[in-house]
């Protein structure tokens, strides 16, 4: 990545006002025939696949990014030693993935998730046998799903399941496992829209992370960082993207902003989106998954190799540990849904010291002596996240392709939540960007009548 954040850039905020230097940069660039055509604002996975396509294909790109860093929800963390990924880490429909052939080409190993799954009642390490109930409503409740979203259903999950799979002894550590997928409980996501995500190949896992696999594909690409986007400007020829340091015209904008950052009113867009584009924005909530890793001394687990456990509570509230992380002592819990916001608003210490908690219940409290420090995330109170991934609310169906049109041929929607078959991923997230890269295209082409 070319991070055009530099000390030129600081001699110039000292030099000119902040006010000059985007506007500044745009002109001085305009001069030499490089003033961009296309600003992409947000440099997650969806901008930077936008960028790329659009720059491939000859056009002249700006990416304006709010953080010190790209990636956005994909990111790597190396302070405890050991990689472990914040956000994203693992690649879903690993047959349709196209990140799967990126990682591959750029040798990056990919390993199958084979990884054990236990469950514990107290400390006690429940056997194949016992959890049987488990597997079996985990499967019913998949079933009962699928069925509502064939016929059509765009009702709250819970609505869709029987009184007989609800009333299961397991019914609680079933439904989190789903909760988890979707980031909120059944009762609030649609039927339909779960039903038209595409799982196709088993998960991959990535020992060097996600998010460095994202941070590998955007390096080349140019960013403006801690350039937060707060206005634009649609409704003339052309867009003008105000930023505290400048505006930037172009001839199209791509918006790759987490939806919920639009829809808690954050940018500001002249003249307002449509009611039924502002609505599908909040149509389409993120839901919350965090995580809490937890660095030892010594391997405090049963095994030397990796493993899933999982706490059986009657109210399915608990965490899931990834026990060690490949070569580390490192171990990854995360938590979905209510309990998610819960432990974010108890702030991080009590975060870690509830994940550590369970873990003692697990596995008894030898493994305090050991524990050395813990980092917990917080994506909903991240102003440039506002939660994790989106879900689809009851009776919005329709939410996410309503979002891929573009408006008055100068305006792009880009990002997870406009993926139908692959919302809520970092697949997903390249695919609306590749999508967005397209109209671009076609809306400036020569004689399609619809660029500024
Ligand atoms: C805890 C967690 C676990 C996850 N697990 C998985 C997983 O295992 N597999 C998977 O495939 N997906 C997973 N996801 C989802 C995946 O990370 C996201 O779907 C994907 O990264 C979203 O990419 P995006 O480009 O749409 O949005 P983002 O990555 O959020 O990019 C948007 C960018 O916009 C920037 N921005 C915000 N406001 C402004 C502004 N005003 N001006 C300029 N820039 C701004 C942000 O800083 C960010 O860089 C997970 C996410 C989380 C949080």
């Amino acid at each position: 990545m070319k991070q055009l954040e530099s000390s030129t850039r600081r001699r110039l905020l000292q030099g000119l006002g902040a006010g000059a230097l985007v506007a500044g940069w745009a002109g001085r660039s305009a001069a030499q025939g490089t003033a961009p055509e296309v600003v992409v604002v947000g440099a997650g996975a969806a901008g930077l696949a936008a960028a790329r396509d659009l720059g491939a294909a000859g056009r002249r790109v700006l990416m304006l990014e709010a953080r010190d860093r790209i990636g956005g929800r994909a990111f790597t963390d190396g302070s405890l030693g050991a990689a472990w990924d914040r956000g994203c880490s693992r690649l879903h429909a690993s047959a349709i993935n196209p990140w799967v052939g990126y990682a591959r080409q750029n040798g990056f190993e990919l390993v199958a998730d084979r990884l054990q799954r236990h469950v514990y009642e107290g400390a006690r390490r429940l056997g194949g046998a016992e959890t049987a109930g488990y597997r079996a409503v985990k499967a019913r409740l998949q079933q009962e799903l699928t069925d509502a979203g064939r016929r059509g259903l765009d009702i709250p999950a819970a609505a869709a399941l029987t009184q007989v799979t609800k009333a299961d002894p397991w019914y609680p550590l079933a439904a989190a496992d789903v909760a988890a997928w979707e980031g909120t409980e059944p009762a609030n996501f649609s039927t339909l829209d779960r039903y038209q995500f595409i799982e196709r190949g088993e998960d991959l896992l990535i020992p060097r992370g996600y998010g460095t696999l994202l941070a590998h594909y955007g390096r080349d690409l140019e960013v403006r960082l801690r350039t937060p986007v707060g206005r634009i400007r649609w409704g003339g020829r052309g867009v003008a993207v105000e930023t505290p340091v400048g505006v930037v015209n172009a001839r199209a904008v791509v918006v790759a902003l987490p939806v919920a950052v639009i829809a808690a009113g954050a940018i500001a867009f002249e003249p307002q989106l449509p009611a039924e584009v502002l609505a599908a924005h909040h149509d389409l909530p993120l839901g919350l998954m965090n995580k809490v890793a937890l660095r030892f001394r010594r391997n405090v687990f049963p095994r030397e190799e990796p493993e899933f456990l999982r706490l059986q509570r009657r109210d399915g509230r608990g965490m899931s540990y990834q026990t060690r992380l490949p070569g580390s002592q490192v171990c990854v819990a995360t938590a979905a849904g209510s309990l998610a916001y819960e432990l974010e608003a108890a702030g991080e210490a009590a975060a870690i010291e509830h994940a550590l908690g369970e873990l003692v219940t697990m596995l008894g409290s030898d493994l305090r002596r050991h524990f050395e420090r813990g980092v917990a995330t917080a994506w909903s109170i991240d102003p440039y996240s506002r939660g994790s991934y989106s879900y689809c609310l009851p009776g919005r169906y329709g939410a996410r392709a309503l979002l891929t049109r573009p408006l008055a041929g100068r305006l792009v929607f880009a990002g997870e939540h406009t993926e139908q078959g692959a919302y809520g991923t970092l697949h997903g997230a390249r695919l609306s960007g590749e999508r967005a890269a397209r109209q671009v295209l076609g809306l400036l082409a020569p004689g399609s009548g619809r660029s500024a």
